[in-house]
């Protein structure tokens, strides 16, 4: 039986992929060298993949941004902008399209966005009518070729075109983009015979699986893979289908004419032995029993119980044993890690780790005796389910005691907003921001020389309060009529809560990544969630006694916490997102009892945690809905609770934010021109709405009037006293001046739109 993995992570144990692009983009070093460290980096991943071993090493997941941008630049989906700015072909034109070139005669970056349910972000792919499809770039048949001369088996990946269509988006003009799909199949199979000279495998990822998808979409899998069989008869097709079972579409798949159907074990094994009841006599299946987007152990038992399942029905040619989908999405290797307690560390595995578990899972099922490492595995997984770090009796006893009361404010909106109006006093389209203001070069050499311990606690404190005195100045100069503290002691809005809550640690090296150089290391929930103490009120108590406004609380909501971290894989997520919530509750009523009138729990990830197929959505909603209202509910009448969301299509989710029943919800609009209005008028949303009328991620500083413009539209579809002025998002990537300028501007624009209301 043989082993793969579905890809490797990119950057490097030590980020060497992120440290060679960003000097390279500075031009610090040349292309060279560049080309090097990535040739380096391919190499050395094989060579850890083979070593703990692992049979088919995955060629084509590496990247120098993206996968799906490669693929873009491999069949010449070029848009025709970057053409006409000169750029032709090579690494220019490539870097062009994932970042854009600043300044006059530049050009703009292709538009990023999330790859299915993760925090990985791809290029989408720019599709005109009449896109013509060739094979523009054959770097993958060169990798395929160095893997091989460097001694290593191979196994070509590269998305699949149903997978690459339904994520790339129409321009110029509307147009269905699957009418591209028989012009796409020509140009892949182009490719196909290529890589089938050079390698015995070939993984399509087609993760679209995981999802709905109409008649037309199935009709094309059947077209696509019908002519890639009859072009490329010798050569091993699998299909990759990850984050999700096939569900409806294992009928489907399963008729496909491949060599192999890779099913993700970890999202669910409920259709296991449907897969082998169906799965035609000349496939394998590929078992994705090793999680490839989390942190923990696998259960080895488990595992290899299911491979040996499919072993027992199908034959061991019939099988291969991998990761669940790519392990892109988990960190490079635990050995890297010094500082975790030793007992959660051995509760963990990385990418290398779980590239040692698959081959040996392999090695049970073929015979040989891992008795040793099973009885370690068992050891890991017995201490992790009875260890007291995990367990909480306290936690579990509060949600247990929970009842329908605390998931409701006191009275409904309208009558809240009456004594709210009374107890802030703010005008008439009152005025705030989201929450964080620039973070300055000084801020960060401040909080780094604090977590180095070049500066004790009440030195670095000291400083914190000064930012937020001067953060409190400036807002009052500008006008602003809500203030907020500024946010200085966070650099990360997950992180800075999780450091303070238990059930949570962190991980030196756990860098995962984002998008192109980009990389996060999101914080690990191993345990039950607990708040020992107040987390942020000595911060907004300061800011308030040095100011004569009103200064809101800043919160990051439970369904972000739970999206923007690695979640325990020992219990349902809506379990953990409820413990989430009870801390922040507790946080809420600190900071109202600390005589806060305002209270803002930032829901960022409420739309990306969305399950992919709709059947789940519901689920989904339901329970992160009432993790909010939870988290935001114990206030009195008077108390008000803002929301605030980003880049979401809240088209999809609009009843689910009412529910969420916040006084207030600010989110992202202006790049949109308000487009999103129209949603919350039709849908006649009850509460009040902050329309961004600021872009942040520009800075181009908008008009008073330009400002102005937008507020008269947004009261076209918002009464006005249900309507507020803000940006569009938080501050932090601003610099002050411009931030300064556009906020001005902002008040401004609020005092036209008074006066022509009068
Ligand atoms: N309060 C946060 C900030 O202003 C919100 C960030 C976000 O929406 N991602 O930075
Ligand atoms: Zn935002």
């Amino acid at each position: 039986m043989l082993t793969h993995t579905l890809g490797f992570p990119r950057m490097g144990g030590n980020r060497e992929l992120k440290k060679a692009l960003e000097s390279y983009w500075k031009e610090q070093t040349s292309k060279e060298s560049l080309l090097k460290t990535a040739a380096d980096l391919r190499k050395q991943n094989w060579t850890v993949q083979h070593e703990a071993g692992i049979d088919l090493l995955p060629v084509g997941d590496f990247s120098l941004y993206d996968h799906i941008l490669d693929n873009s630049f491999r069949f010449g989906v070029v848009p025709e902008r970057y053409v006409e700015a000169g750029y032709s072909s090579g690494l220019s034109l490539y870097f062009a399209m994932a970042r854009g070139e600043a300044g006059e005669g530049g050009v703009q970056a292709m538009e990023m966005t999330k790859w299915f349910d993760t925090n990985y972000h791809y290029i989408v792919p720019e599709f005109t009518r009449g896109q013509k499809f060739y094979v523009a770039d054959n770097s993958i048949v060169d990798q395929v070729r160095e893997a091989k001369a460097a001694g290593f088996t191979p196994k070509a990946v590269l998305p699949g075109p149903l997978t690459f269509l339904s994520l790339g988006k129409s321009v110029k003009v509307e147009f269905n983009k699957f009418d591209l799909l028989p012009g796409l199949v020509e140009a892949y199979i182009e490719l196909l015979k290529d890589l089938s000279k050079e390698c015995s495998w070939i993984q399509l990822d087609e993760p679209v699986l995981a999802t709905d998808l109409d008649e037309e979409l199935k009709d094309g899998f059947k077209n696509a893979y019908a002519a890639f069989r009859a072009a490329v008869p010798d050569v091993k097709l699998m299909i990759a289908n990850y984050f999700g079972t096939y569900g409806e579409n294992l009928e489907l798949a399963t008729s496909l004419p491949v060599d192999a159907l890779h099913a993700d074990l970890v999202r669910g094994c409920d259709e296991f032995e449907r897969l082998l009841e169906l799965v035609s006599p000349d496939m394998a299946v590929s078992l994705g029993v090793v999680d490839g987007r989390n942190v923990w152990k696998t259960n080895l038992d488990n595992a290899v119980n299911n491979v040996r399942r499919a072993v027992d029905t199908l034959g061991s040619e019939r099988v291969l044993a991998g990761s669940s989908c790519s392990l892109l999405h988990s960190p490079v290797d635990l050995d890297y890690e010094n500082k975790i307690d030793p007992e959660i560390k051995s509760w963990l595995a990385f990418a290398r780790q779980k590239c040692v578990e698959i081959g040996l899972i392999a090695k049970a099922v073929n015979g040989e005796d891992i008795s040793s490492e099973l009885l370690a595995s068992r050891k890991a997984q017995e201490s992790r389910r009875k260890s007291p770090r995990v367990h909480n009796p306290a936690v579990t006893e509060r949600i247990q005691s929970l009842n329908s009361d605390d998931y409701k404010r006191q009275a409904p909106y309208s009558q809240r907003a009456k004594s709210q109006r009374n107890n802030l006093g703010l005008p008439l389209l009152p005025t705030t921001t989201i929450g964080s203001f620039p973070q300055t070069h000084e801020l960060r050499a401040l909080r780094r020389k604090y977590k180095d311990g070049q500066i004790d606690v009440d030195v670095y404190e000291g400083k914190l309060k000064e930012i937020i005195k001067d953060c409190i100045n400036r807002q009052e100069k500008i006008g602003l009529d809500l203030l907020v503290h500024g946010e200085p002691e966070r650099n990360d809005m997950v992180e800075y809560f999780g450091e303070q809550l238990d059930g949570y640690c962190f991980t030196e090296n756990g860098w995962v990544q984002s998008y192109g150089s980009r990389c996060v290391k999101p914080p690990v929930i191993f345990g039950d969630i607990s708040r020992p103490e107040p987390m942020t009120v000595k911060w907004i108590q300061y800011a308030r006694s040095v100011s004569s406004r009103e200064v809101k609380g800043m919160l990051t909501g439970p369904v972000t916490m739970l999206c923007w971290s690695f979640v325990r894989d020992d219990q349902p997520r809506s379990e953990t997102c409820r413990q989430l919530a009870l801390a922040i509750r507790d946080e809420v009523a600190d900071l109202e009892a600390a005589g806060v009138k305002a209270i803002q729990i930032d829901e960022p990830a409420l739309g990306e945690g969305l399950p992919l197929r709709i059947s789940e959505q519901d689920n989904y909603l339901k329970w992160a809905v009432a993790c909010f209202r939870l988290a935001s509910t114990v206030v009195r009448n008077e108390t008000q609770i803002h929301t605030h969301m980003c880049y979401c299509d809240f088209g999809k989710i609009i009843s689910s934010i009412a529910d969420l029943d916040a006084d207030v919800i600010s989110m992202e609009a202006s790049r949109s021109d308000m487009e999103l209005l129209h949603t919350f008028s039709i849908y006649n949303y009850p509460n009040e709405v902050g329309p961004g009328i600021y872009d942040i991620h520009s800075p181009r500083i908008p008009s008073a009037d330009e400002m102005a413009e937008l507020l008269s539209r947004a009261m076209m579809v918002i009464p006005r006293e249900r309507l507020w002025v803000n940006p569009d998002c938080g501050l932090k990537t601003r610099e002050w001046p411009e931030a300064e300028a556009s906020l001005e501007n902002m008040v401004k624009a609020a005092e036209i739109t008074r006066k022509k209301i009068n």
